[in-house]
């Protein structure tokens, strides 16, 4: 089969020919309908030679739907051609986090890395999928439009999730970065919290037009008037929530700047910024934290709202013969939603 591996840091992803994997004891096949292409690859890729990397060649691909091909012996609960999502951080299984769907959070990490993020991922036409623990069932939804819901939509929805009590009448979250996660968290913020106000924030125009199509209240473009806006917009008490999925020295700076007094800042993406942090500055007790991907039930969770068609994600299909240009595009900031590779036509 034909497969888009990662092969060597800092050289571009190259289309190879790869022996169709056979599922051992517990293990399922996949047949992929499609697999999200994440900017977290193009960190990984653009990396300098001397940074961490996970063994090379792999195949990329981190966010994956299709259908069950095949099920290894013992591997129960499924049928050949039943639509599924995969969940992609694979943990242990049997560590206390993993025991409550927190695979993300895994306390042995590194004894089974994430298909697409150092085992083979899911941009070819099959991928191994170690236990149907990581498979949910996708009822109606299509696998080539659901992918990136168990990325770009589950990072999403836990990192809204764990601040929604701060989230009532009267409030603002402020969503820097509307791409495919910014994109998924003003849709998640919309369907958990009616009342608060949300702000995009982008340097892309293109993008924040497609943040209004998609219900956000208000659009800021990122720069040096920024911080100004949203405190007005903001009567001056500033955003309860900044969630930057940027991550990056000037939106960083920006997101100490508008927090509010026991405020979240959570920073999600991985833009290589530190966040200022003094007495003054974020606002009087606000938390930082950095969440990482999301648990088994919260993906169950976003499927729900996916099949309520209260999440949907603009996708653009790609077949796997053009994976590489759906990586020029996404680095070129001309990606509107998530590109997604279509291995399977
Ligand atoms: P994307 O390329 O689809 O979207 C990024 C958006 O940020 C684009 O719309 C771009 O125009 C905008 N942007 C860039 N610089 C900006 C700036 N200075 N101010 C405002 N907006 C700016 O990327 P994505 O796939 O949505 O990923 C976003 C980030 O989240 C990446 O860093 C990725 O690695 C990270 N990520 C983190 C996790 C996690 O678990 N923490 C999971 C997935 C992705
Ligand atoms: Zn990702
Ligand atoms: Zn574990």
């Amino acid at each position: 089969m034909k497969a888009f591996q990662f092969v060597e840091t800092q050289e571009p992803a190259q289309l190879r020919e790869v022996k169709v994997p056979e599922p051992g004891p517990g293990q399922v096949l996949m047949k992929i309908g499609g697999a999200g292409a994440c900017h977290s690859d193009l960190h990984i890729m653009e990396a300098p030679a001397h940074a961490p990397s996970p063994p090379l060649p792999f195949t990329l691909g981190h966010e994956n739907a299709g259908w069950v091909e095949e099920l290894g012996s013992g591997a129960t609960g499924f049928a050949i051609g039943d639509p599924v999502l995969v969940y992609g951080p694979w943990g242990c299984g049997s560590c206390a986090n993993c025991r409550i769907g927190m695979e993300n959070y895994c306390q042995n990490p590194g004894q089974s890395m994430p298909g697409g993020l150092g085992a083979d991922g899911g941009m070819a036409n099959y991928m191994l999928v170690p236990s149907t623990r990581f498979l949910l069932p996708l009822g109606d939804l299509d696998p080539r439009e659901a992918a990136p819901l168990t990325d770009a939509a589950l990072t999403s929805y836990h990192a809204v999730k764990r601040s929604i009590q701060l989230l009532g009448p009267g409030s603002t979250a402020v969503v820097i970065g509307a791409g495919g996660l910014g994109q998924m968290a003003i849709q998640v913020l919309k369907a958990l919290s009616a009342a608060t106000t949300v702000i995009a924030v982008d340097t892309s125009v293109t993008k924040l037009e497609t943040a209004r199509h998609i219900g956000v209240d208000e659009t800021v473009v990122s720069g040096a008037d920024a911080v100004q806006r949203i405190r007005d917009i903001t009567r001056g008490r500033g955003a309860a929530l900044v969630l930057d999925m940027v991550g990056g020295r000037q939106t960083l700076e920006m997101a100490a700047q508008i927090s509010r007094v026991l405020g979240h800042v959570t920073i999600v993406g991985l833009g290589g910024g530190a966040l200022p942090v003094n007495f003054h500055s974020p606002a009087k007790e606000c938390s930082v934290t950095s969440p990482y991907w999301g648990s088994i039930p919260e993906l169950m969770d976003v499927i729900c709202l996916a099949q309520a068609g209260r999440i949907k994600m603009l996708v653009e299909q790609f077949p796997l013969e053009r994976a590489s240009e759906a990586y020029h595009l996404l680095h070129d900031g001309k990606i509107q939603g998530r590109a997604v590779i279509i291995p399977n036509g």
